[in-house]
C-alpha cells in the first residue's frame, strides 16, 4: 500500500508567498548579462513563474542581431551561388533548346502571331489610346529638344526631293 504525505501548510504558504512575490516583483536579474533591471525590460512569457523571460530585452535583441549577421553572410553566399548556377544552367538550357527547335519555334511564333493578330493589334491600339497623352507629351518633349536637327533634316529632305523632281 502506497503512503501519501499531505503537503504541510507552511510549504503551500511559502510557495504561494513566493509566487506572489515573483508575480509582483519590480526587478529581475538577467541570466545573460547579470544586471538587475526593471521588470519591464524583460519580455512577457506566461510559462515563467514571474511572467517574464529570464534574459533581458537588450540581451535578446543583441542575440538576435548576432544571429542575423552571423547568418547574413551565409545567406548571401548561398543566394548568390544559387542564382549563378541557376542562371548558367538556364541560359545553357535555353540556348540549346533554341538551336534544337529553331524551325519549330519559328513556326510556332508565326502561328501564334497569325492567331492573335487581331488581339495584338487591339492591345497595341488600347495601349496607345491609354498612353496617348503620355505619348504626345513625350513626342513634344523630344521635338522641343531636337528642334535644330529636325529643321536640318527637313531642309535636307526638301532639297533632295527637289533634286529628284528635276
Ligand atoms: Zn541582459
Amino acid at each position: 500500500m502506497k503512503e501519501t504525505y499531505p503537503i504541510p501548510k507552511w510549504v503551500t504558504n511559502y510557495y504561494e508567498d513566493f509566487r506572489l512575490k515573483e508575480r509582483t516583483k519590480c526587478f529581475k536579474t538577467c541570466l545573460k548579462c547579470g544586471e538587475t533591471k526593471l521588470i519591464s525590460k524583460f519580455s512577457v512569457d506566461k510559462r515563467n513563474l514571474d511572467g517574464r523571460i529570464s534574459v533581458c530585452k537588450a540581451c535578446r535583441s543583441l542575440e538576435g542581431l548576432k544571429y542575423y549577421y552571423h547568418n547574413q553572410s551565409k545567406r548571401l553566399i548561398q543566394g548568390k551561388e544559387y542564382r549563378d548556377n541557376h542562371k548558367k544552367n538556364r541560359s545553357i538550357y535555353n540556348e540549346k533548346y533554341r538551336i534544337d527547335h529553331k524551325e519549330e519555334l519559328k513556326e510556332r511564333a508565326s502561328k501564334w502571331y497569325q492567331e492573335n493578330k487581331e488581339a495584338i493589334k487591339k492591345r497595341n491600339l488600347k495601349y496607345y489610346q491609354e498612353n496617348l497623352v503620355a505619348c504626345l507629351a513625350r513626342r513634344e518633349l523630344w521635338r522641343s529638344k531636337n528642334k535644330e536637327s529636325i529643321r536640318k533634316y527637313n531642309r535636307e529632305y526638301k532639297r533632295k526631293g527637289k533634286g529628284i523632281k528635276k
